[in-house]
């Protein structure tokens, strides 16, 4: 047998899946854009302090770079060993400042483990390509200096005849760096996750009220093919103002059509045999439970109704069926409940013991013998016969009908018009 798939599941892998793609997408353009314009920031800031490095020389120190008995010089000052500048920019720009002559680290503000300057090392050949040979600025995002990583700038030094004579470097760790950038980015991340979230709860919580209100429709036409109509549909589905909501709306005039349909006998409009039982039974279940004998049913029939027929033709008959419906129907308002129980025969069910409902009963009998049916040119009148049982306590529903019965049959044997009580009580009308 084939698995039942769940609209439940389809519906939050509709909502969810998109969500969650979406939400990597914005997340990881959001991630590369951001270190994009974080690495360049850093680029431009490393880059300043590289050239004020340069510029710092230039000022303080006319004329061209050299090396005089290994010294490094600018015009006749001695640069060598004079590390005020480097370690002033190092203090202003919190970068690491570097001056190299030729590809030689000469003045460094990066000290190895000991605290010594790492003076006299080489630069990466990478920066000596680019800057040195190709007298280009560069800029790196790793690059390896006394076995740490750095962010890196360098720009050529030139002497007067523009020739390159060396680079200045500014560089800061890049652990130090991606720490920065990763709090930046984790703020945005988090910003961003949050939204994804909020995003999946909505849409998990209209998912779920659509499944919800799908499943109480499923549920309502369950108990509709059960013919219960008993079962209410959820408010919060009727107030829906969109399909499911139509859906809902539909579903309950369905079962309120149906229940006409089922419950209903067409020609009188009166409840018919299968409602009117269901009605009975309910009662019984309620009198044994508060073990009370309060309700009276009663069998009424319409004397010689064949006649009427063979007299008047079957459309008086039916009209005559309709009017006595109808004048049954209006004495049963709030008193119990009147059904089409066969052909002419009406069951009557009172919420009340026999002694309290004779006398309204016997003058509504009355009152239908008095009613004057007209049909064409011709006027008749006509009587009812009826059944009374007041005992229901301790019985079957079958049993009360065939007691009430075998009343009525007394009363037609007995001269019609009149009413027999399961007491032995005849009332002549
Ligand atoms: P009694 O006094 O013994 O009850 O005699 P009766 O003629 O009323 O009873 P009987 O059972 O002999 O006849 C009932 C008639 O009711 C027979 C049937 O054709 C007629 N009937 C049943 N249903 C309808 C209906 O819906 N419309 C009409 N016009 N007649 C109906
Ligand atoms: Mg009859
Ligand atoms: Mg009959």
């Amino acid at each position: 047998m084939k698995k039942k798939k769940s609209i439940k599941r389809m519906l939050i892998g509709l909502s969810v899946v998109p969500a969650v793609f979406i939400g990597l997408a914005i997340m990881s353009i959001s991630v590369h854009s951001m270190w994009k314009g974080m690495s360049s920031e850093i680029s431009n800031s490393l880059a300043i302090a590289a050239n004020s490095l340069y510029n710092t020389y230039s000022l303080v120190a006319p004329g061209d770079y050299s090396l005089k008995d290994g010294v490094l010089m600018k015009g006749d000052i001695v640069l060598e060993g004079d590390y005020a500048i480097v370690d002033a920019l190092k203090e202003s720009y919190g970068m690491e400042i570097t001056l190299f002559y030729g590809d030689e680290r000469k003045l460094t503000t990066i000290t190895d483990e000991e605290g010594n300057r790492v003076v006299g090392t080489k630069a990466d050949p990478q920066a000596v390509k680019w800057v040195l040979e190709n007298g280009r600025k560069y800029f790196t995002q790793k690059i390896e200096i006394n076995g740490e990583d750095y962010f890196g700038y360098y720009i050529p030094v030139l002497n007067k005849d523009k020739s390159v004579v060396g680079m200045a470097f500014a560089g800061e760790p890049r652990v130090e760096v991606i720490r920065s950038i990763s709090a930046n980015i984790m703020s945005s991340l988090l910003i961003c996750l949050l939204v994804i979230i909020a995003t999946l709860l909505v849409c998990v919580a209209s998912g779920r009220k659509i499944v919800d209100a799908l499943g109480s429709i499923m549920d309502y036409l369950g108990f509709l093919a059960q013919s219960d109509f008993s079962h209410k549909m959820p408010k919060h589905v009727e107030k829906r103002r969109d399909e499911i909501g139509d859906m809902g709306r539909y579903a309950v005039e369905v079962s309120r059509s149906l229940e006409e349909t089922i419950t209903t006998d067409p020609l009188t409009k009166l409840l018919n045999r299968r409602a009117c039982k269901k009605y009975l039974d309910k009662w019984i279940e309620t009198c044994k439970k508060q073990q009370k004998n309060r309700i009276t049913v009663v069998i009424a029939d319409i004397d010689h109704f064949k006649k009427i027929n063979d007299t008047y033709g079957h459309d008086c008959g039916d009209m005559v069926l309709v009017t006595v419906s109808e004048m049954f129907k209006k004495h049963m308002k709030d008193k119990g409940c009147v059904a089409r129980w066969g052909g002419e025969e009406f069951l009557l069910v009172y919420e009340t013991d026999p002694q309290s409902m004779q006398e309204s009963f016997c003058s509504l009998l009355k009152d239908i013998r008095a009613h004057e049916f007209i049909h064409k040119q011709h006027s008749f009148h006509i009587t009812l016969t009826a059944g009374v049982n007041g005992e229901i306590n301790g019985f079957t529903f079958d049993e009360i009908i065939n007691c009430a019965d075998e009343c009525l049959y007394k009363g037609k044997s007995g001269g019609r018009d009149r009413v027999v009580f399961t007491t032995g009580k005849v009332i002549e009308l």
